[in-house]
């Protein structure tokens, strides 16, 4: 077997207060799904953004995203597949606000959907188990 990934990086150039907004950030998700959904599937570094995929994927979400397009439809948002640990009092600020949290992992992710009966982050658990109680 041949461990061979695509790594797509991008480097959003937006205004600070912009990047920061709620609208700012809806943009950023909405890149981040069109390139490579979902959105917990990328890591951020500042205003750098980078994931990994299987080879072919670029080629073939930018098939997808012609036929879209060409139907003027957004691509559906992709949620995330593993629940992961944030601080409370910050998840239930970004949740109510809409703004993206980061996980013990290091994970952004915007709160969008209910965590029950996801299977737990392994690295946020790992995690996790070093905090001190
Ligand atoms: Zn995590």
């Amino acid at each position: 077997m041949v461990d061979e990934y695509e790594e797509l990086v991008i480097e959003l150039d937006l205004d600070n207060e912009f990047a920061a907004s709620n609208l700012g950030w809806l943009l950023t998700v909405r890149v981040l799904v069109s390139l490579s959904p979902p959105v917990q599937g990328w890591d951020r570094y500042g205003t750098s953004y980078s994931t990994l995929s299987e080879p072919g994927h670029s080629r073939a979400q930018a098939e997808r995203l012609r036929v879209v397009s060409a139907r003027d439809e957004l691509l559906p948002q992709e949620l995330g597949t593993v629940s992961h640990r944030v601080h409370k009092e910050h998840l239930a600020a970004s949740t109510i606000s809409g703004e993206a949290s980061r996980a013990l992992c290091g994970v952004f992710f915007v709160p969008m959907q209910d965590h029950a009966g996801l299977e737990e982050c392994a690295e946020c658990a790992a995690l996790l188990g070093h905090l001190p109680q």
